[in-house]
């Protein structure tokens, strides 16, 4: 299986890691850049598909710009993003024109993605920049990313890339050899996981909390990528780019890294977008009689269902559903503002014009737009 899923691996994204790529005394790490660029390079020789998301532009920034500590305020941390990002793309472009294969710089915001149009027309970017036979070079848009349009880590962007260009395998590289039994660092008993069938609670409790300033991730935030990718029927390879040849290795079926299965269950990509691109503005709470007809029913939510309603939100908003015990179990995109459901929460289909006044929806969240998690 994981030998299947690798090997046989057309369409690539490749994440790198900042400590891959840069540090901060020392600036960009030319060497290995020039290393990787060249494993890419031949990794497309064998007729496939690769788009790179590189992080490293922060890191690389404060060497340039001489800074003595990683920069803590935002507008600082922008800076040496710009000043970063040029020098970054510049060293991949330098490095992928010895071997002859041409790159693209895509600057992207969460933002970028959550409107359905933006998010298609990246489709098509990165799309027609693989048909060219260009390798794209994606990083977050850092130098204008403010909290709420951030994706906040490099592990989470790329999760989306994989999903948006709908890749066959979802490549982390960073400092770590894959997932432990137990932290190694603590343990040196700890054994690697070469796959990992289900990311069940254990699984992500494994990956416990370690993070640094430099890679905003971590253990914690690749997984959750994993997580997120496999429900869209992508694995998920981590693997360590330090390891010189590893990459031509694991794509020849010998070496290290975990491999995370993918679920079984496709998402559609418009609802996978909906539970996992989107960011949701506020809650619904349920009734036993609602979960059971969305979760079990194929059921479309109706007012009556609800119990109450939490943050404000408009017609069309994302939002989460939760149980009567807070717990979540869907995504949707809501037919009608918070101010209007307040009105008519746990009223009947029948109420609810009375209530409202005019033609409303009868659905709060068609099912065609509710993804059960
Ligand atoms: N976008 C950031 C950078 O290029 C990296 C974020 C991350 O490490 O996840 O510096």
């Amino acid at each position: 299986m994981r030998h299947q899923l690798i090997t046989g691996a057309k369409r690539v994204v490749l994440k790198i890691g900042s400590s891959l790529v840069a540090s901060r005394d020392l600036g960009l790490r030319h060497d290995l850049i020039a290393r990787l660029s060249r494993d890419i390079a031949e990794l497309k020789t064998q007729q496939r598909e690769i788009v790179l998301v590189s992080s490293g532009a922060i890191v690389a920034g404060i060497e340039k710009l001489g800074l003595k500590t990683y920069p803590q305020t935002i507008p600082l941390k922008q800076a040496a993003a710009a000043a970063g990002q040029s020098h970054l793309i510049h060293a991949y472009e330098k490095c992928f024109q010895e071997t002859g294969q041409k790159v693209a710089q895509i600057l992207l915001t969460h933002q970028d993605l959550t409107d359905r149009k933006r998010f298609l027309n990246a489709r098509h970017t990165l799309t027609t920049l693989i048909e060219l036979d260009v390798i794209p070079i994606i990083n977050e848009n850092d130098t204008v990313s403010v909290e709420e349009i951030r994706f906040g880590d490099n592990d989470t962007l790329a999760g989306q890339v994989a999903h948006l260009v709908d890749a066959d395998l979802f490549v982390i590289l960073s400092d770590v050899n894959g997932l432990y039994t137990e932290d190694p660092r603590q343990n040196p008993q700890a054994k690697l996981i070469p796959v990992v069938e289900e990311i069940t609670p254990d699984i992500e409790q494994r990956a416990g909390t370690s993070r640094s300033e430099e890679s905003r991730g971590g253990m914690v935030t690749k997984i959750q990528a994993a997580k997120d990718v496999g429900q869209f029927g992508v694995p998920t390879l981590i693997m360590n780019g330090e390891t010189p040849d590893l990459l031509t290795q694991i794509f020849a079926g010998e070496g290290q890294g975990t491999l995370f299965l993918p679920q079984d269950r496709r998402l559609p990509s418009r609802k996978h977008w909906i539970a996992f691109t989107l960011r949701p503005k506020g809650q619904l709470v349920l009734d036993d009689g609602a979960v059971e007809a969305l979760r079990h029913r194929g059921k479309s939510l109706l007012p009556s269902g609800i119990l109450n309603i939490r943050g404000e939100f408009s017609s069309g908003d994302p939002v989460s559903c939760v149980d009567a015990n807070g717990k979540e179990f869907a995504k949707g995109l809501v037919n009608l503002s918070s101010q209007s459901l307040e009105k008519i929460k746990g009223r009947k289909t029948k109420e609810v014009q009375e209530i409202l006044g005019g033609k409303e929806y009868e659905e709060i969240i068609h099912r065609d737009n509710l993804v059960i998690l």
